[in-house]
């Protein structure tokens, strides 16, 4: 996991009463994939998430949209 990565993640927790409104729904991005993707969370307190599509744990969190701008996802 990147540094990056972990300002993102710092900066979800911070975030985290927003995600329990409709509008920000928690997507999932696979950085080796380079699309949103389902993930698998094998400690369910921990921030460790699988891709299902190739099992990389390469894996940014955020709401969809700031996904789809930060990544570029068509
Ligand atoms: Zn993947």
């Amino acid at each position: 996991m990147s540094y990056e990565d972990l300002l993102n993640i710092d900066e979800l927790w911070n975030k985290r009463e927003y995600f329990k409104e409709d509008r920000w729904g928690v997507a999932y991005f696979c950085k080796k994939c380079e699309q949103l993707v389902e993930t698998q969370r094998p400690d369910s307190r921990g921030y460790r998430f699988i891709c299902t599509q190739c099992e990389s744990e390469e894996i940014v969190l955020g709401t969809k949209e700031w996904l789809i701008t930060n990544y570029k996802i068509k």
